[in-house]
């Protein structure tokens, strides 16, 4: 099966979100200072800036298939926490790092990439 990377570009498909894909939640929140409210919003921001490059999907958004957890098509590829969808073999990524000045987070979630981010091959 190929990927039909124009066609799935031409699709809109909408970018991931902090708060839809990961619960976030800080210690101090119930404190419900000022502070600490600025924080997470600054938190959420430096994470939907890393999830721009994502779709939040479950699913391959070119072959359907189910691809987290333990019957998921999911397949590691080469490059650390990078892989694909393992019936078409459009790019995820399962493993993710994110830093900034502020932020340093990781998790691991299998995550396709957005088809906006993504190059024709050949
Ligand atoms: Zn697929």
């Amino acid at each position: 099966m190929d990927v039909n990377i124009e066609s799935l570009q031409a699709k809109n498909l909408p970018v991931a979100k902090a708060e839809s894909v990961i619960k976030i939640s800080f210690t101090d929140e119930g404190k419900n200072t000022e502070q600490a409210w600025k924080q997470k919003e600054r938190f959420v921001k430096f994470l939907d800036k890393y999830f721009e490059s994502f779709i939040d999907s479950k699913t391959c958004p070119n072959c359907d298939s189910e691809l987290g957890g333990f019957f998921g098509m999911f397949q590691y590829g080469m490059a650390w926490g990078e892989g694909h969808c393992g019936k078409c073999g459009y790019p995820c990524r399962a493993d993710h790092k994110v830093e900034d000045e502020e932020f340093k987070f990781s998790f691991s979630m299998v995550l396709p990439y957005h088809p906006s981010v993504l190059k024709k091959e050949g």
